[in-house]
């Protein structure tokens, strides 16, 4: 592999510089696991873990490598492992904002050049969302380009461009159908040798399907993998940085995938208005309105005045949002610094409570 297939140029060769002159190759993080990492170099591929002294400076997780990072690393054992001494300073990053330990972020990609926006033409089109998208890709350092997938559903297709020029004026946009491959050439005359690419959009959207496209995995036989795994992932490989055969490479993370809740949950409010001003006077607070007495909700639906598959999609969006804030839950559980902080908490609990008796 050439490191500048891999994404390395002039503005990292800079700052490899002091490393060079310590024996350490460069190598990017195409995948990551509980502190072990897969790399990619000029060596080829390589298991690594990073050296003792990195992870004890690194102040925060920010300082720790994650996917599409670049890092210094000096090979063992005749190449298969590598330790990593340092990460180079990052083009861009995604990052995940931890809340509940205010100064912590997590990085869930590094180094992107493009941020694919990938929202759907038929359903799932919503500019408040789209904004949102906007909002990350612009606090990442990567340039966006939005993609309206699904064209060959919608009847439309020019005024829903029209629509997203109304918040995205002068990002790039394309009507592409990723199950048909149309509109591909688009896509690719953002990528290049090089390049990285990420992907943003709700599930459903076809990020799956563009990325086997770019990929040139056979859609066929994606399906069938799909069914097995039941889980409607897809089947790149397990390497969150993939190489595209055409140049290029996109990064494909969970925590990438995650990401997308956080701009729906921000855009609930604003795409179901007319529900959520209904469900405010519905009998009961945590009324799921599935046939509760007194549900305002499936009164209007009776009514007439509200659409029954309207209320579907709410449901849907919602328990996702549940599914994401349990996640959050259990990932604050997790942490380590809170629960240092509880025990904290508890030990001066239990002093109050020994100086009172
Ligand atoms: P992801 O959750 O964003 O990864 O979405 P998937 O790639 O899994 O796609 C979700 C569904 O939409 C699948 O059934 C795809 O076959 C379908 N799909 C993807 N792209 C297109 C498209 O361009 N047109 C149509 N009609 N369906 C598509
Ligand atoms: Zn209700």
């Amino acid at each position: 592999m050439q490191l500048s297939t891999l994404g390395w140029d002039s503005h990292f060769e800079e700052s490899f510089h002091t490393y060079r002159s310590q024996n350490l190759m460069p190598a990017r993080i195409a995948r990551e696991h509980k502190s072990q990492y897969v790399v990619y170099s000029e060596a080829g591929e390589m298991s690594a873990k990073l050296r003792g002294k990195l992870r004890f400076e690194a102040d925060t997780n920010e300082g720790l490598p994650a996917v599409g990072d670049w890092v210094a690393a000096k090979p063992l054992d005749g190449g298969e492992r590598a330790v990593i001494h340092g990460v180079l300073p990052r083009k861009s990053v995604f990052l995940r904002k931890v809340a509940w330990v205010r100064t912590e972020s997590q990085v869930l990609a590094a180094n992107v050049d493009v941020v694919f926006l990938v929202m759907g033409l038929a359903t799932d089109f919503n500019l408040r969302r789209l904004e949102r998208y906007l909002t990350l890709a612009w606090e990442s350092g990567a340039a966006p380009v939005v993609l309206l997938n699904k064209a060959d559903l919608c009847e439309d297709v020019e005024s829903r461009i029209a629509g997203v020029e109304t918040v995205a004026f002068g990002v790039p946009t394309h009507a592409i159908s990723a199950r048909a491959g149309t509109g591909l050439d688009a896509v690719n005359g953002h990528m290049g040798p090089g390049r990285t690419a990420a992907l943003l959009g709700s599930s459903g959207v076809g990020k799956s399907t563009l990325i086997n496209r770019l990929v040139g995995i056979d859609l066929q036989a994606t399906g069938e993998v799909r069914e097995a795994d039941g889980r409607g992932r897809h089947v790149t490989t397990s390497r969150e940085l993939v190489v595209l055969p055409a140049g290029g490479l996109v990064i494909d993370t969970p925590g990438m995938r995650e990401l997308q809740m956080w701009a729906d949950e921000e855009s609930l409010k604003g795409s179901f208005d007319d529900v959520e001003t209904l469900a405010g006077s519905c009998r009961f607070r945590d009324c799921k309105h599935d046939g509760e007495p007194g549900c305002a909700v499936s009164q209007a639906v009776e009514k007439g005045d509200l659409e029954a598959k309207r209320v579907t999609s709410y449901k849907k969006l919602r328990r996702e949002l549940t599914v994401l804030a349990a996640r959050k839950d259990q990932r604050a559980k997790l942490d380590l610094k809170s629960k240092q902080k509880q025990l904290a908490r508890r030990i001066r609990q239990m002093q109050r409570f020994r100086q009172k008796r």
